[in-house]
């Protein structure tokens, strides 16, 4: 007896923001869809907790709504939620004996950059920043690498000097005004998945998809559930695998199988890297730092110490909580991936210890430690991507759709807000019209 396939207009695989996007905007148009999930929870790099007694929710992945961005401001409203305004951006970085206010190096920095003609032909960032030392204070070239590692979570000696030198040209999400979404993203997430019309879309958790075999107006997935397989049929697909996930050889673990293979996503594939990030949300019995040389820097947002393996922390303003955010992200951070809690939360303590001062006992004061390896998660291998030298028009090729069956969507593959809650709804989105256009 052989087993009868379900059967939907389309299968969207992955239900993290690209996926649900798509996914909703595809149900609402009439099209019966089943959405194949790896993990037991949608979301996926969006992933918010609400510990039992915390005031506030905490954000594992992401956490900040970079500039005015339309399409989650959009959701934001249909999620019946607010954006929090955390423009209180003011720095402090340690300096001799006290912390100190730090120099807006960003407006420094894009100005001088400006007097540096554009690099013709792409080259790695770091080798930019060497070739123009004499035009680039070692404050400058220090501070870019900082940003390039900690924003971006690049490796500058693999980053695109033209990529970089574009994004901070422009609007950069760097300094570009930013927003927290006031019940937390997680919210946000549920919102768009309790949207879908269960007549039309389903969510089928634990399914990890390990082959997607397809020809011109049909497509038949392979997945796992609890061990058993399992497969689906469609007309057409949303593919919304992350990138680091595409990018895995065939037939190594946790890769997925594409037959026939795709061979002009191979090039673009190769131009896009992952970057890794740690953050630890470490909730304290107290906001020491609210506290420390008579409350002087209880409205400072972020602090900083460049050497120090967690290079960067936050405070939760402007909602007052006492709950420090750890952040290490590109080369630091690979430095710390695969580790234990504990492993990771040495070097986060030594970090804090370098920024406020070596005397007080900050692991007694320390109530919680929450994080996600996102590197070492099968379903991310990282947090999120950038462009490596050459990359171009490699998030366009890759969005590119293939014979009108197979659509692509993700962070990685938007030219306007990659790497970001907001590129990934954007490109679910287009990927989902784009589909409806097709047939
Ligand atoms: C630590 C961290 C901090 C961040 N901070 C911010 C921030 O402040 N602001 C911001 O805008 N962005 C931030 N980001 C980036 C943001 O989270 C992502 O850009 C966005 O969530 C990506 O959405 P996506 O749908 O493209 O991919 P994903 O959310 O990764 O969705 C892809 C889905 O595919 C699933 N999947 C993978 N493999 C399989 C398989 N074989 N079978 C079936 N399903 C599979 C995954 O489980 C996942 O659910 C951060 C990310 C991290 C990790």
């Amino acid at each position: 007896m052989t087993k009868s396939v379900d059967a939907y207009d389309v299968i969207v695989v992955g239900a993290g923001a690209a996926g649900l996007a798509a996914a909703a905007q595809l149900s609402r148009n009439g099209k019966s869809v089943c959405i194949l999930e790896a993990r037991d929870r949608v979301g996926g790099r969006i992933l918010t907790v609400r510990p039992r007694g915390a005031a506030i929710p905490l954000e594992l992945g992401a956490e900040f709504i970079h500039g005015e961005s339309p399409c989650v401001f959009e959701q934001l409203r249909l999620a019946g939620d607010v954006a929090i305004d955390a423009a209180q951006t003011r720095h402090r970085a340690p300096q001799p004996g006290r912390l100190k206010q730090s120099e807006d190096l960003f407006e420094t920095m894009k100005q001088r950059l400006q007097r540096i003609p554009k690099p013709r032909a792409d080259l790695p960032f770091a080798e930019f920043l060497d070739k123009h030392r004499r035009q680039l204070s070692p404050t400058v070239r220090s501070f870019a690498t900082m940003l390039v590692e900690g924003f971006d979570a690049a490796d500058p000696m693999r980053a695109s000097a033209i990529e970089i030198l574009k994004e901070w040209g422009g609007g950069s999400a760097a300094d570009a005004p930013t927003f927290r979404p006031q019940r937390g993203y997680g919210a946000l997430m549920d919102s768009l998945a309790g949207s879908l019309d269960p007549a039309k879309a389903c969510v089928q958790l634990d399914s990890i998809v390990n082959e997607i075999r397809w020809r011109r107006g049909e497509v038949n997935v392979s997945f796992t559930r609890h061990g058993e397989p399992g497969q689906v049929r469609a007309s057409q697909a949303v593919v919304t695998l992350p990138l680091a996930v595409m990018q895995l050889p065939a037939l190594a673990p946790g890769s997925v199988l594409f037959t026939p293979s795709l061979p002009r996503k191979q090039l673009p594939l190769s131009r896009l890297l992952m970057g890794p990030v740690v953050k630890l949300v470490l909730c304290f019995s107290r906001p020491f730092w609210a506290e420390i040389e008579d409350g002087k820097h209880r409205d400072v947002a972020f602090f900083h110490a460049q050497g120090a393996p967690f290079p960067t922390f936050w405070s939760t303003l402007p909602v007052r909580s006492p709950v420090l955010v750890a952040w290490s992200g590109g080369p630091k951070a690979l430095h710390l991936v695969g580790r234990s809690t504990d492993e990771v939360l040495r070097p986060a303590l030594q970090s804090i210890a370098e920024i406020f001062g070596k005397r007080r006992d900050y692991r007694r004061m320390l109530e919680g430690v929450y994080w996600h390896d996102w590197q070492s998660d099968p379903y991310s291998c990282g947090a999120y991507s950038y462009a490596g030298v050459g990359a171009g028009p490699a998030r366009r090729q890759l969005a590119r759709s293939v014979e009108q069956t197979l659509f692509f969507a993700g962070e990685a593959l938007d030219e306007e807000e990659s790497s970001s809650v907001g590129g990934a709804l954007n490109t679910g989105q287009r990927a989902a019209l784009e589909l409806l256009q097709s047939s």
